[in-house]
Formats: structure tokens, sequence, C-alpha cells
């Protein structure tokens, strides 16, 4: 059970405005390693500056924020270079000697192994987005932020995505915190499903299936 798992993410009192009112107002939260958390909320709630937050693009004050430095973020639109084939895409960055293969085996995971050597801009918007998802896995983050990260796919390319999504959770077991507007798809996927709202964890449910 997660409350057994140590934590992989630690926030206490996170608050956040960008010159008005707070955005995240005191904010609580704590991640199990190896949890799949599902974040809801209203349209402007906070929950992309929650992740933002999380991925290190915006600094957090000091000790409110603690998250392993092994995370990937997967944006709602995929931000690939566009003068880089799609493996390069994929191996930028990765350390290591066989960072082509690494690439190659995880576009392979996604379904893109016809698709190693296109331009990002001749794929479709599915492509794009496994792409992005192969480039946040080949790192094997302990961490994996998604944000909306099937929001604008068609419903077959949408359920493949999430079943590719569950089974590479089922396989490798990162923290995964995804964030969506979509119920079902929280339902189907997560083990435990939060609502953001008035910048805090207003509602907190464990899912369990038996
Ligand atoms: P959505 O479901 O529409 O993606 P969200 O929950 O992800 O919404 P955020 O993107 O976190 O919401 O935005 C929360 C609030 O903070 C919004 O009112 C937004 O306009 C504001 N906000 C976010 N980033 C900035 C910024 N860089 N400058 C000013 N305001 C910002
Ligand atoms: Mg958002």
């Amino acid at each position: 059970p997660a409350h057994e798992r140590p934590d992989v993410v630690r926030i206490r009192g996170l608050t956040r405005s960008f010159g008005g009112p707070n955005i995240l107002d005191g904010l609580d939260l704590d991640i199990a390693d190896g949890a799949f958390v599902a974040l809801l909320g209203r349209s402007g709630s906070g929950k992309s500056t929650l992740l933002r937050t999380l991925a290190g693009l915006d600094p957090a004050p000091a000790g409110t924020v603690t998250v392993p430095s092994e995370r990937t973020v997967v944006f709602q639109e995929p931000r690939l270079l566009p003068w880089k084939s799609v493996w390069r895409n994929v191996a930028l960055g990765l350390g290591g000697k066989d960072a082509h293969g690494r690439a190659v085996a995880a576009l392979q995971e996604v379904g893109l192994s016809h698709r190693i050597d296109a331009w990002p801009l001749t794929l479709s918007g599915g492509e794009a987005q496994r792409t992005a998802l192969a480039r946040a896995l080949v790192r094997e983050p302990r961490l994996l932020l998604l944000d909306e990260p099937f929001a604008s796919l068609d419903a077959l390319t949408r359920l493949k995505m999430q079943g590719l999504v569950g089974s590479l959770w089922q396989a490798h077991r990162p923290a995964v915190l995804l964030v969506t507007h979509d119920v079902d798809e929280a339902l189907l996927l997560a083990d435990r499903v939060l609502v953001l709202a008035d910048g805090r964890i207003a509602t907190d449910i464990p899912i369990t299936l038996d």
C-alpha cells in the first residue's frame, strides 16, 4: 500500500501568485514512490503551475518542495527541436555510450520504430506526443510529470496512449503525476485522484481495484 512506500515528492505550504491573488495557497502534498496520481481541477486552478514548480521551471521558496532530480515532464504541446530527427530529439542530452540504441528502443516502446529518422514537422500530433513521451521515458525517471498529454488526441489514439502509459507504469514503476480534465481517464489509470481547488488539494481519494 502507498502509505508503506517512501515519499518521492514532499510539498509543504507552497504558495504562488502572479501579482494577484494566490494561485497556490499553502498547498501540502506527498506522493509515494511508484504512485500513479491523477490531478483534476478547473481551468486556471493552478495545475500547470504546480507541475512547472515540480519540474523545476518555476523556483519555489526554500524548504517548500522536495522532489527528485530524476524527473521528466511532458507538456500538452510537445516541445521538439525541429532541426533534429525524431531519434535525436529522444536522445538529446542522454549520457552514456549507446544513446542511439536507447532512443530507438524507447521509440519502439511507443510504436514509432518506423519514424526514428523523421523530422518533427512531419509528425502527426499523436506521433509528436509519443516522441515526447519516449524522450521522457528513456531517462527512466523516478517522477514522471504529464500535463494533459492526451488532450488533443482522437479517441482511438488517446486510448492507445493511455494503455501505453498504464503499461509503462506497470513495467517501470515511476511515480506519475498526470494532469487531466478527464475523470474516466483518472479512474482508469491512477491509484489516487486529487482535485486542486482554492490553491490546495481539496480532494484526495485512493482508488483501489480488486
Ligand atoms: P488549465 O486546466 O486551463 O490548463 P491550470 O489549472 O493548469 O489550467 P495554470 O496554468 O496553473 O492553470 O494557471 C493558474 C492561474 O495562474 C491562471 O489564472 C493563470 O492565468 C495564472 N498564471 C499562470 N502562469 C502565469 C504567468 N506566468 N503569469 C501570469 N499569470 C499566470
Ligand atoms: Mg494547465
